[in-house]
């Protein structure tokens, strides 16, 4: 029936890995904020975005329900202005994981931020 209309997988698909990366990023950021306090979409993707993560609805919203899903956050339903808003609070299990994605984290920045560890060629 319809054309192929493929012309944008291209670019999605190059990025894809670079993607991957970055959202597990992502996601310590999301559990991070919700250890602070109470967070929405809207507000953790404005957050986000301050960091230069730029998540469409279709990413961001799945990935809050697969950090709830895991047991990560706790959701809750408030009413804001007339309408339903879902908030996400981090749990014991989701803090747990961020102790350890933190700790794993400054083990990181601090063996790629150490300029002699990068290898050199042959004197
Ligand atoms: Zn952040």
């Amino acid at each position: 029936m319809a054309g192929q209309q493929n012309k944008k997988s291209a670019p999605l698909e190059k990025s894809k890995l670079q993607r991957d990366l970055l959202l597990g990023f992502v996601k310590i950021h999301v559990l991070y904020h919700a250890a602070q306090e109470a967070i929405y979409g809207a507000g953790i993707s404005a957050e986000l975005e301050e960091h230069g993560y730029h998540l469409s609805w279709g990413t961001l919203y799945p990935l809050l329900h697969n950090l709830e899903a895991a047991g990560f956050l706790a959701r809750e339903e408030q009413v804001v202005d007339g309408k339903v808003r879902k908030y996400y609070r981090i749990t014991e299990l989701g803090k747990e994981a961020l102790d350890e994605a933190r700790s794993k984290a400054l083990e990181l920045v601090n063996e790629i931020s150490v300029p002699d560890s990068v290898p050199v060629g042959p004197e």
